[in-house]
C-alpha cells in the first residue's frame, strides 16, 4: 500500500501512527510544511521502515515561513523528497501570492541546481500557475500533483510536461476528480491520502485508508485490486528508480525499494 502524501507530523499521536505504518509495511511518503519541521518529522520514520520524509514549505505558510529558504537551502542536499511545496490561490492565500511565488521559485531554482527531486506539489485553485512555474524549471526533477483538482486543459498540460499524479480517498469522492483520473495516465498514478487534513466518513484519514483509493480506482479503470496494486508498486519503483537508480543521492534507497516491493510482489 502506498500513502505518497500524508502529514504524519501532525496526527495528535505522530509516532504511533508512524509504527502502524511500519507494522503495516506501508510505503509513506511524510510531507513536511516547514523545512524547520524537517529533521523531527524525519526522526518519526522507524528505522528500516518504508516510510520516507519530504523537505517541503506549503504554500499557506509560505508569507509566515519564508524566511525558512535558508534552512530549506541547507536541507536539500540530504532530502531526496520535496513536498509540500506549490502555490494556492484561494482567497484566504491569495493576498500572499507574491510570497508564495517567490518561495515557490526559490525551491523549483533550488531543486534544478541540486540536480532535480521527487516533488509532491499543492496546486489549489492555481493549476494554471503551477504548471507555468514546472514549465519554468524544467530540470526541478519529478513533479507529482497532488490532489489535482484543475481545468481538463490543465489536466493535459500536465501530463504533457511529465508530471504524476497522487490521487486519495477523499479526491475520489467527488465525480469531478473521478472524471479527470479517468484521464490520468495510469503509468504515473500513486495513491494518497492527505491525512490527517484531508477527511472520510466523518474523521481524519490515515495512511492506511490510501487502500480505499486503490479500490476506487479499480472500480474507476475496471482492473482487479490486485492488478491495481501491482501497477501502482511499479509506478513507484519506476519514480524512485528513475530519479535515483544512477547512483546518486538515493541509490541505496532505491535498492532498499525494489527489494522490499519485489519481495511483497512474491508473497502474494
Ligand atoms: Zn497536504
Amino acid at each position: 500500500m502506498i500513502d505518497f502524501h500524508s502529514h504524519l507530523d501532525l496526527y495528535p499521536d505522530p509516532h504511533t501512527v508512524a509504527g502502524e505504518c511500519n507494522a503495516r509495511g506501508i510505503y509513506v511518503l511524510s510531507v513536511t510544511t516547514t523545512p524547520s519541521a524537517w529533521i523531527q518529522t524525519s526522526a518519526l520514520a522507524p528505522q528500516g521502515s518504508r516510510v520516507r520524509t519530504a523537505l517541503g514549505l506549503h504554500p499557506q505558510l509560505a508569507h509566515q515561513r519564508k524566511s525558512e529558504l535558508r534552512i530549506f537551502d541547507s536541507h536539500l542536499p540530504s532530502a531526496m523528497y520535496v513536498g509540500e511545496i506549490g502555490l494556492d490561490g484561494a482567497p484566504d492565500f491569495k493576498p500572499y501570492w507574491n510570497e508564495q511565488m517567490m518561495v515557490f521559485d526559490h525551491v523549483l531554482r533550488a531543486c534544478s541546481q541540486a540536480g532535480g527531486r521527487i516533488m509532491t506539489i499543492h496546486s489549489r485553485r492555481a493549476s494554471s500557475a503551477v504548471l507555468d512555474r514546472l514549465e519554468a524549471f524544467p530540470n526541478a526533477g519529478t513533479p507529482i500533483l497532488h490532489w489535482f483538482s484543475g481545468s481538463k486543459r490543465d489536466l493535459d498540460k500536465a501530463i504533457a510536461l511529465g508530471c504524476w499524479f497522487s490521487v486519495g480517498p477523499a479526491m475520489l469522492a467527488a465525480e469531478k476528480s473521478r472524471t479527470l483520473v479517468r484521464h490520468m495516465p495510469r503509468d504515473r498514478i500513486l495513491t494518497e491520502t492527505d491525512g490527517p487534513f484531508a477527511q472520510i466518513e466523518g474523521r481524519s484519514a490515515m495512511p492506511w485508508d490510501a487502500q480505499k483509493a486503490t479500490i476506487e480506482l479499480a472500480t474507476l479503470w475496471e482492473m482487479s485490486e490486485f492488478d491495481i496494486e501491482q501497477l501502482l508498486n511499479n509506478n513507484l519503483r519506476r519514480l524512485v528508480g528513475n530519479n535515483y537508480s544512477g547512483g546518486r543521492l538515493g541509490g541505496a534507497d532505491y535498492r532498499q525499494l525494489s527489494e522490499a516491493i519485489g519481495k511483497r510482489t512474491e508473497s502474494r
